[in-house]
């Protein structure tokens, strides 16, 4: 048996996932995870739901104990980052120029959060992608996170948010802040929340939803942040959002003014792959990771998660999706197909004798969901990129709804808010495989048909 460990690096989702299945699937050579940050891997859905709600502590968002991953008897490596990987020979660089010859590498480094230029050394501007970052937002936004003479509304910790992003993630944490009973303003770039993700139609009635619930909506550009300094050595303190002139309230009228009053900033605007670190010419990290149907970037080389633009076998096209059921699912697969090849090259095995296993296309039907106030929108196959949107079920006052999503004459994907959770499932099963839009519709018909 080889001595050359696998290294996965990322050390969350898929990352566990593939370590996992790595042991369960025969691996018994030397096992190596790394994570840039000192956590043990965790759940990031609840960052922007339970957590920032002060529902849940991080200990509940641990995904494995030390006394659940010692059997995995991994070389962990927490707080250390891989720096390089040299593809032909398979040598990862670690924090620290250390060298790490690999038998076979899985890359599930996920994506970074994007930030606005100048707002680093800004306080009050956050970022919510990991643990730190949803802790550091949530000292703000619950109580007890007022620090005295900032001028902030209430005294018991009332803030003036404004999220910077009408994302999905933007939208999850305006509905935090105002169950919390913050003032909240959303503004982005798109006229529409969350359309980039689910289209104008349900975009408008999640809008209405936020409304109601009191969070004003703008569309506009920031231009720039105004700044106070409190004088106590931590720099200046953000106390304004500045919007580009012809910027409008989401229903349409002016949105009164271009300066958004702000002692505290999300900003929600997407997210970068986490590919900066790979520069081998062998791998082309356009847009995430690229990897082939079976997940592979290159000859033992695989990428999971959301990191990893693969071709979707049954959507003829390389996907890449911020999902976390995806993350489990891909990593999984990768590191299946790792094994696989690895056994098929022969005494880099997994050394047990057992046949080498086939390597196979990773086809998954994707899922996603959001928790918006206490709507659960649930979604199979894609809803982003569409060029046809309908939608059956549109019960505002219900707050049910059905959309079916297409593309070139196929139906593509589903989404539901609302619905027994028996309609739900059998949603799944009408975009497992792009259908052609009528079939599809008929179907969608008959599984909402009873209750
Ligand atoms: C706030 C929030 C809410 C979400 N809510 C939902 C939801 O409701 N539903 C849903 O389906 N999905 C949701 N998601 C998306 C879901 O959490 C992700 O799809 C999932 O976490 C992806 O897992 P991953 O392992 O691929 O990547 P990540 O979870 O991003 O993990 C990648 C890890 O790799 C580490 N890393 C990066 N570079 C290096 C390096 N060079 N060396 C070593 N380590 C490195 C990172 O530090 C990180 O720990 C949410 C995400 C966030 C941030």
């Amino acid at each position: 048996m080889t001595a050359r460990p696998i290294a996965v690096v990322g050390a969350s989702a898929a990352g566990l996932a593939a370590a996992e299945t790595l042991r369960r699937s025969g691996w018994r050579g030397p096992l190596t995870l790394i994570g840039a940050e000192p956590h043990l891997p965790y759940d990031r859905p609840p960052l922007s739901k339970q957590l920032l709600h002060g529902a849940w502590e991080p200990e509940k968002l641990r995904l494995r104990t030390e006394e659940q991953l010692a059997p995995l008897d991994l070389d962990l490596r927490l707080g250390t980052r891989a720096t390089g990987l040299d593809v032909a020979t398979r040598t990862l660089t670690l924090d620290g120029a250390e060298s790490l010859a690999c038998a076979g590498v899985v890359i599930a480094t996920g994506v970074a959060a994007r930030t606005l230029p100048g707002t680093d050394r800004l306080t009050g501007v956050h970022t919510l992608r990991t643990l730190d970052d949803a802790l550091a937002l949530r000292g703000r936004l619950t109580k007890g996170g007022t620090p005295a003479g900032e001028g902030v509304a209430g005294g018991g910790g009332t803030r003036r948010l404004v999220i910077v992003g009408n994302g999905v993630l933007g939208c999850e944490a305006a509905a935090v802040a105002r169950e919390l009973g913050h003032e909240v303003t959303v503004v982005g770039i798109e006229g529409t929340p969350m359309a980039a993700a689910v289209g104008t139609d349900v975009g408008t009635l999640l809008a209405e939803e936020h409304r109601d619930r009191g969070v004003r909506l703008l569309t506009g550009t920031v231009e720039g942040f105004d700044t106070t300094d409190p004088g106590d050595g931590r720099g200046p303190q953000v106390t304004a959002v500045r919007l580009a002139p012809g910027s409008t309230s989401a229903s349409g009228g002016a949105a009164g003014g271009t300066r958004l009053p702000a002692d505290t900033v999300l900003v929600a605007i997407g997210s970068r792959p986490a590919v900066d670190w790979l520069t081998d010419p062998a791998l082309d990290t356009t847009d995430g990771l690229r990897c082939d149907a079976y997940c592979a970037a290159a000859p033992g080389v695989y990428a999971a998660g959301d990191v990893a633009r693969w071709d979707h076998p049954a959507h003829g096209r390389p996907l890449r999706f911020e999902h976390r059921m995806n993350a489990t699912e891909q990593g999984m697969a990768a590191a299946r197909n790792l094994l696989a090849e690895l056994a098929a090259d022969g005494p880099t095995g997994t050394g047990d004798g057992t046949p080498a296993p086939e390597r196979r296309p990773f086809a998954p039907v994707p899922y996603f969901w959001s928790d918006q106030y206490d709507l659960k929108i649930q979604a199979y196959g894609l809803t982003a990129g569409a060029d046809r949107v309908e939608t059956p079920v549109r019960d505002r006052a219900g707050r049910r709804i059905l959309a079916l999503y297409g593309r070139e004459g196929r139906a593509v994907g589903v989404l539901a808010a609302g619905l027994p959770p028996r309609q739900i499932r059998a949603l799944r099963a009408v975009v497992a495989d792009p259908l052609p839009w009528e079939e599809a519709r008929e179907r969608i018909a008959a599984a909402t048909a009873a209750g």
